[in-house]
Formats: C-alpha cells, structure tokens, sequence
C-alpha cells in the first residue's frame, strides 16, 4: 500500500532574478514500511521534495497522495492535521523548541493533537525509553548534546504514532560514532513498521535503506 506518492511535481520559486525551478518532474512512491534513501549533490532539490511530500509545501505542478487523499486539494487545516499526526519530520538542526525540556518536547505534538495529559506522559516516557533518553527527559535542549538533541527531535517525530518519518540530513552535524547510533536508531523504528524517507549523504545510514533514490 503506498503511503505517498508524488507525481510528475514541479516546484518553481519566483525570484526577483527569474524563477529557481528547484524541481522538475519528479515521481516517486512510498509503500508502508519502507526505508528510501535519497542522496545527491547540493541544491538538486532533496530537501524540496520532503516539503512537498510532507505537506509543508505545495507543489507549482503535478500532484502529491498521502494515503490515498489528494494534499495540494487539501485545505491548509486539513493538512496541518494530517501533517501532525501522520507524518514526522526530523532536520539536520533538530528544530526542538529551546525554553522546553525533552520530555516537553515529545509531548506538545501530542497534546496538539488533544492526547489527554496521562496518556501523553505515559507515552513520553516510552518514547524517550525507546530513543534511550530517560535519564534526560527534563534537560533543556542546550543541555543535550548534539546525538542527544536528535534522539529527542526523534522522539518527538514518532510521538503520534506518524505512518512516515521524512528526515532531512539528520546526521549533518553529528560526528560518525554518534551518526552510527542515529544511524541504528532510524533502523529500528523502520523494522517497527513506520516507512521512512531519508536524505543523507552518510554511507551507514544510506546502506540501512531498502531502496535508494540518487
Ligand atoms: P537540496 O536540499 O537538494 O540541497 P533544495 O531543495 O534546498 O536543495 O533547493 C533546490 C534549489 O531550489 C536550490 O537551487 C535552491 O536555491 C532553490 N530554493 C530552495 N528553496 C527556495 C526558496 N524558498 N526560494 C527560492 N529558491 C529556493
Ligand atoms: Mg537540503
């Protein structure tokens, strides 16, 4: 079953110079439980792609189906929905939201998406048992290292149990031993049945994936 699927999506950015075409024509599909990685050179239009697969933009031409609905068609509070509890995002720079804790972290998605506050905790705890980031869960993210951060952006992706997890160079910043555990981490939650689309230019983490896009 194909979770998303974009077909023949073009993106043009209107620029005071002329329009940027950062994407042209791409088609591409992920069933449930795959592992896609995405390599290639600077500015090809990888980072484009997982925005417009993962609803945060739309595309200038073309069309892109999250589990069979039509997101350009959507409205924009139909896709933040779906984005909030389908779909999670990690980035090379974490994103985690700096005056909250970990554990805060991996709870605001789920209160969001109007989890009751037991439940959110309960499964906070478990998520943060899972990335192995017990023993952190009230550091504030400048109280993280960089491996740690990620585990915690990682945490906070699954937190509302998403079909897929789009991550955009998530071992950017890390060195490689803390690349590799990331690395196993990724690897672990695909084998738990969340498909995943990573663009990356780490060898160990591109060799993980079943399939791989250049
Ligand atoms: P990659 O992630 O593969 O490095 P991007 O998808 O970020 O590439 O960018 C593809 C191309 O589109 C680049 O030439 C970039 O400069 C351009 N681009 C990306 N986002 C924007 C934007 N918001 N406005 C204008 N141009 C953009
Ligand atoms: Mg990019």
């Amino acid at each position: 079953m194909a979770i998303v699927t974009a077909r023949e999506v073009s993106r043009i950015f209107p620029m005071p110079a002329g329009p940027v075409i950062a994407l042209k024509d791409v088609s591409m599909t992920i069933a449930a439980g795959e592992y896609v990685a995405i390599t290639g050179p600077s500015g090809c239009g990888k980072s484009t792609l997982l925005h417009l697969l993962g609803g945060v933009d739309t595309p200038t031409a073309g069309a892109v189906t999250f589990e069979g609905r039509d997101l350009v068609a959507m409205s924009e509070a139909d896709r933040g929905r779906l984005r909030l509890t389908r779909i999670g995002f990690v980035f090379q720079r974490f994103f985690l939201l700096p005056m909250l804790t970990a554990a805060e972290n991996v709870e605001l998605p789920q209160a969001e998406a109007g989890v009751a506050a037991a439940p959110r905790r309960e499964r906070t705890r478990e998520l943060l048992a899972y990335v192995g980031l017990s023993d952190r869960a009230d550091h504030l993210p400048s109280q993280l290292s960089g491996g740690e951060m990620q585990r915690a952006a990682i945490a906070r992706a699954l937190a509302n149990r998403p079909a897929l997890v789009l991550a955009d160079e998530p071992t950017g910043e890390l060195d490689e031993s803390t690349s590799d555990h990331i690395a196993d981490l990724f690897q672990r939650v695909n084998a738990d049945g969340t498909a995943l689309l990573v663009v990356t230019h780490n060898p160990a983490l591109a060799a993980r994936a079943t399939r791989r896009l250049a």
